[in-house]
């Protein structure tokens, strides 16, 4: 089940054209967040195949003086990595540029902002189907917030005891508060 949807929207995701256009509305959504502008440490991912374009964001929070963190893999764990500058980063996992640097403590983030394969309205996400979000996710209470473009956003995705549902969705034309949806 998980495997078909994975599948169907990540074909999507590799044939849909991006535009400045959807990442300067979802960038806009999430600046607007209260829990934005208050955060220290936020946690966020370089973009990968398809994803939803997150290097404004970087280098937006890096001038502001935020605490910009990236993943690091390391065995079957995500680890957030201290991230100040460019050249810190290096091919790792998958073929996914990930930093050299100082890790922090999953307890210290306050946002951890989320790429995703899918997503549905109560928060479940689809990922590329090894749980590494999943793992990471159960070890901090930070806001979670998935980025996606309209068409990832599915009716009902199938949740397992495992999955770590997200607080809040953003796409280019919503900000879905998963809460709301969970009633
Ligand atoms: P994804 O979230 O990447 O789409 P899944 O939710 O299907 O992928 O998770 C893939 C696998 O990762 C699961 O079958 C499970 O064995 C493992 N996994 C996920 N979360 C955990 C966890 N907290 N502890 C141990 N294994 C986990
Ligand atoms: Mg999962």
């Amino acid at each position: 089940m998980k495997k078909q949807i994975r599948e169907s929207l990540l074909q999507k995701r590799e044939l849909h054209t991006k535009t400045e256009e959807d990442t300067n509305k979802i960038i806009e959504k999430l600046l607007s967040l209260p829990e934005i502008k208050k955060a220290k440490y936020i946690l966020l991912y370089y973009p990968h195949r398809n994803e939803v374009n997150t290097l404004p964001l970087i280098k937006k929070f890096l001038k502001e003086g935020k605490n910009v963190l990236l993943p690091k893999v390391q065995g079957n764990n995500i680890i957030p990595i201290i991230f100040k500058d460019f050249s810190q980063l290096k091919e790792g996992y998958a073929g996914i540029k990930e930093p050299e640097g100082k890790p922090v403590s999953p307890e210290k983030i306050d946002i951890v902002i989320v790429p995703g394969v899918a997503f549905d309205r109560k928060g479940h996400r689809l990922g590329y189907g090894k749980g590494y979000y999943d793992r990471f996710l159960s070890k901090t209470d930070a806001l979670k917030i998935g980025l996606a473009y309209d068409f990832q956003i599915v009716e009902n995705l199938p949740a397992e005891e495992h999955d770590v549902p997200l607080d809040l969705i953003i796409t280019p034309t919503q900000i879905i508060q998963t809460k709301e949806e969970r009633k």
